[in-house]
C-alpha cells in the first residue's frame, strides 16, 4: 500500500514537472515565434515600400537632389568631400567598398557621425552579375557586416559596381532587405580609359543639364575634378531652389 502511495505521489510529481517544463518550453517557443513574426512584419512592411530603381529615376520628387558618392572610403578624398558637405550644410549618401572600409574605419564612422547615409558598393568592386549566388551573397553581406561593425547602422540599400544588375543579384539582395539604388543619368566624373579626368566645368554643366528636375546624382571618390566641382554644383542647386536628400529620405 505504501509503495502504491509512493508511486502515485511520484507520478503526480512527474506530471507536475512535465507540465511545468512544457509550459516553460511553450512560452519560450511562443516568444521566439512572436519575435520572429514581428521582425518579419517590420521587414516585409519596409520591403513593400522600398522602390527598386533602375537607371532613369522619374519618380523622384521635383527639386530634390540626392548626392551620392561611390568607391570610397578613400583617404584624401572622403575627408575632403565631407569637409565640403559640412561647409555647405548638405547631406549625401556614400556607397562604400569593403577593402576601403577595413583600411579607413575612421572615415566610415565620420560619414555616419556627420549625418550622411551609407550603402553597400560590394566587397571588392567586382561585377556582381558574373558571380555565383554564394559569391553575390558574400559580397553583400560581408560589406554590410563591415559597415555595421564600425557604425552599428542598419543598411538598406546597395549600388552594384558598374551598375551591372540582373534578376539574380536583385533577388539575393532583396532576401537581405537590400534595395538597388541606381542614378538618374551619369554625370561623367570618372576617369576615362585614356586617363583623362573631366574638367570640373563639364561636371557642373552636366549637373545643370541632366538634373533640371532633381534626381539621384552619381559621383565617384578618388577624383580631383569631382572635389573641385562639388561646391559649385551644390551652390547651383541651392540657388535654384533644390534641396538635398539622403537616399533613406526617399522612404520618409
Ligand atoms: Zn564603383
Amino acid at each position: 500500500m505504501k509503495t502504491l502511495k509512493n508511486s502515485i505521489f511520484l507520478l503526480f510529481f512527474v506530471f507536475l514537472l512535465v507540465l511545468g517544463l512544457g509550459h516553460i518550453l511553450f512560452a519560450l517557443t511562443v516568444e521566439d515565434i512572436s519575435i520572429e513574426a514581428k521582425l518579419m512584419t517590420e521587414r516585409e512592411k519596409r520591403m513593400a515600400t522600398i522602390p527598386v530603381l533602375y537607371g532613369y529615376v522619374s519618380t523622384w520628387e521635383a527639386k530634390k537632389v540626392a548626392l551620392t558618392f561611390d568607391d570610397g572610403p578613400k583617404a584624401g578624398f572622403t575627408d575632403r568631400i565631407l569637409d565640403v558637405l559640412k561647409k555647405k550644410n548638405a547631406k549625401a549618401t556614400f556607397f562604400l567598398i569593403g577593402w576601403g572600409i577595413s583600411e579607413h574605419p575612421d572615415l566610415v564612422r565620420r560619414i555616419v557621425a556627420e549625418g550622411h547615409d551609407i550603402g553597400i558598393h560590394g566587397l571588392s568592386h567586382v561585377d556582381l552579375e558574373k558571380l555565383s549566388p554564394f559569391e553575390i551573397e558574400y559580397e553583400l553581406t560581408k560589406t554590410r557586416e563591415l559597415i555595421q561593425k564600425e557604425t552599428g547602422a542598419e543598411i538598406y540599400f546597395f549600388r552594384p559596381p558598374g551598375g551591372d544588375l540582373n534578376d539574380e543579384v536583385l533577388g539575393i539582395a532583396r532576401k537581405y532587405g537590400l534595395s538597388a539604388i541606381m542614378w538618374k543619368k551619369s554625370i561623367g566624373d570618372y576617369t576615362h580609359k585614356d586617363g583623362y579626368e573631366p574638367d570640373p566645368e563639364d561636371i557642373l554643366k552636366r549637373a545643370k543639364k541632366h538634373f533640371s528636375n532633381g534626381g539621384i546624382v552619381i559621383f565617384h571618390e578618388g577624383l580631383e575634378s569631382t572635389i573641385t566641382a562639388l561646391p559649385e554644383v551644390i551652390d547651383y542647386y541651392r540657388a535654384n531652389g533644390y534641396c538635398f536628400k539622403r537616399v533613406s529620405d526617399w522612404y520618409r
